[in-house]
């Protein structure tokens, strides 16, 4: 008999593993490995969201007559020990894995078949639209790549929101300029809210699980009760179906919107469920082209904002990772090398729009992607915090990180740490972006419009004396070329303070 080892993050019987095998024929491993879920302090959501949603496929797989061999993470050392185990009890002809999504455990393959005495085939991923090889292909020998360009590439290839000649669907290939809508055209709109998201059904799996993370992993941050995400396919498909029912309308035009207490805004969070295989990126997309083509349609632009996220951006970042890996991990272009902050794992965040995304993630393990980018990432940015402990520190706290998406995100697009490889500028804004399209400086003991003094905004000085280190890099570039020379058009006595101010702010924030 032949065994299919099911990832972690691999969890559907469409998986290409399973292709050719019957329940009769072969048999299925799985494995909660504890080395893996302590390489990092994961969030205990993240960790109770993984193992339930595990258990619930392995009991999927035994209904429809699998026999699974499941390795626990409390009796599990690492992936190495359980497969060995595997092998000593089944002797297994060889063993068939849908290709890891993580670098590094795909790289651990050859040595896994050496030291488990079993030779292990690992076929290509069908859980993205575009293959790796394709994607490299594609991007060529270029020394930047940008989504763009490859998101219309997917858009032909596919043949999505496109007409019969050939051209996009509204004349247009996006509809970015007009999906910003700020705090004013919200409250212009009626301050519209979504309605909540489906309620989750927990049954005795869940429970065992949320009860077994917090007793194993008491030091991990947040708290196992809170788990509130889909860990079925069953219910996954429900939480997509309720998305395009009730939020999908208005996920374009507020797509970059942040408000208090309302965390998920019209934001699908379907990225927790596709990323570990229980929904797949095509099924989410036709589900909202569909409702483009039913009697109530959403509108064209909240439609294609959504494609945009998943055929462009989530196949660019895996194909990025792909493409540089493993060097990518170490890229430094802006050489950061300031620690981060302790009070993004305890305390208060000094920031109110900080703390507002801090306290959210702490508590749900999910910040939409403006929260990520803008706020978090901005300040990580303009602050020079080391790209490594940047990424971990995402890595471990939110519900969908996995590295694959991780490192183009954080690296490329956050901190512009591969020196402008997948964005064409670095995203760094002042305190006018946020308090334009969030009301978190309402709450805030600092002002987004104060420039000096006690009172004043501390994105304000961070974002110049950012511009102020990196003049020489960005000077030419044509998107920010234009902050330099009015970075350079400031007295002198200007440009100290600024410089003083943030240097204070750094000192005082980001002890060594
Ligand atoms: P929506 O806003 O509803 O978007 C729909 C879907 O599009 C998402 O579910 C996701 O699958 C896809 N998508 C959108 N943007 C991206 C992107 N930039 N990269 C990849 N997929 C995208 N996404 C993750 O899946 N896991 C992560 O760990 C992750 N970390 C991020 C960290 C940073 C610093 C940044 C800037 C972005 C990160 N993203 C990550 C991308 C994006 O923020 C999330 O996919 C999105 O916020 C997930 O919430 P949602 O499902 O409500 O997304
Ligand atoms: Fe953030 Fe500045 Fe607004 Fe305070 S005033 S919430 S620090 S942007």
């Amino acid at each position: 008999m032949q065994t299919i080892w099911v990832i972690y993050d691999q969890l559907w019987t469409g998986n290409s593993a399973f292709s050719g095998y019957t329940a009769g024929t072969s048999r299925v491993l799985m494995i909660e490995s504890d080395a893996s879920f302590r390489k990092l302090p994961l969030h205990r959501i993240k960790l109770a969201f993984f193992i339930s949603a595990m258990r619930h496929f392995a009991e999927e797989l035994e209904a429809a007559g699998w026999q699974v061999d499941y390795h626990r993470h409390g009796d599990t050392k690492d992936y190495q020990s359980a497969i060995r185990s595997h092998v000593e009890k089944f002797r297994p002809s060889s063993i068939r894995v849908l290709a890891p999504n993580d670098y590094a455990l795909q790289q651990a393959i050859p040595a896994l078949e050496k030291k488990c005495g079993v030779p292990i085939e690992s076929v290509p991923t069908n859980q993205f639209l575009l293959s790796r090889e394709d994607f490299a292909k594609w991007a060529g020998s270029g020394k930047s790549l940008r989504m763009e360009n490859h998101y219309r590439a997917m858009r032909k290839s596919l043949r999505i929101l496109m007409t019969r000649d050939g051209e996009p669907e509204g004349d247009t290939w996006n509809f970015d300029a007009e999906n910003r809508g700020t705090v004013k055209d919200w409250e212009a709109a009626g301050t519209p809210r979504p309605s909540p998201a489906p309620e989750i059904r927990r049954d005795e799996i869940t429970e065992r699980v949320i009860f077994e993370v917090n007793d194993a992993f008491p030091k991990h941050p947040g708290d196992a009760n809170n788990l509130w995400l889909p860990t079925t396919r069953g219910e996954a498909l429900t939480w997509l179906r309720h998305f395009v029912e009730h939020r999908l309308g208005l996920f374009g035009p507020f797509e970059d919107l942040m408000i208090e207490r309302e965390p998920l805004l019209f934001h699908s969070v379907l990225s927790p469920m596709l990323n570990i295989g229980l929904l797949t990126p095509m099924e989410c997309v036709d589900a909202a082209v569909a409702a483009l083509r039913s009697e109530t349609p959403p509108p064209l632009r909240s439609v294609e904002g959504f494609v945009r996220q998943i055929i462009g951006w989530r196949e660019f970042v895996n194909g990025v990772y792909w493409l540089r890996m493993p060097e990518y991990h170490a890229v430094n272009a802006l050489a950061a090398e300031i620690p981060l902050p302790d009070w993004l794992w305890e305390g208060t965040p000094p920031m109110h729009c900080m703390e507002m995304a801090v306290t959210q993630v702490r508590d749900t393990g999910y910040n939409h992607h403006i929260q990520r980018l803008m706020v978090l990432g901005n300040y990580f940015l303009l602050t020079g915090c080391r790209p490594q402990e940047v990424l971990d520190w995402y890595s471990a706290m939110y519900v969908d990180a996995h590295d694959w998406v991780m490192a183009a995100n954080v690296l490329g697009m956050v901190l512009y740490a591969d020196g402008g490889f997948m964005a064409s500028k670095p995203y760094a804004a002042g305190a006018a972006y946020i308090s334009k399209m969030s009301d978190y400086c309402n709450g805030c003991r600092y002002k987004p419009n104060v420039k000096t003094g006690p009172e004043a905004c501390p994105f304000h000085s961070l974002y110049w004396a950012f511009y102020d280190r990196h003049q020489t890099r960005f000077a030419k570039n044509p998107r920010v070329a234009v902050m330099i020379g009015s970075w350079k058009k400031r007295t002198l006595d200007e440009q100290n303070e600024i410089r003083n101010t943030a240097a204070a702010w750094i000192a005082t924030h980001h002890p060594n």
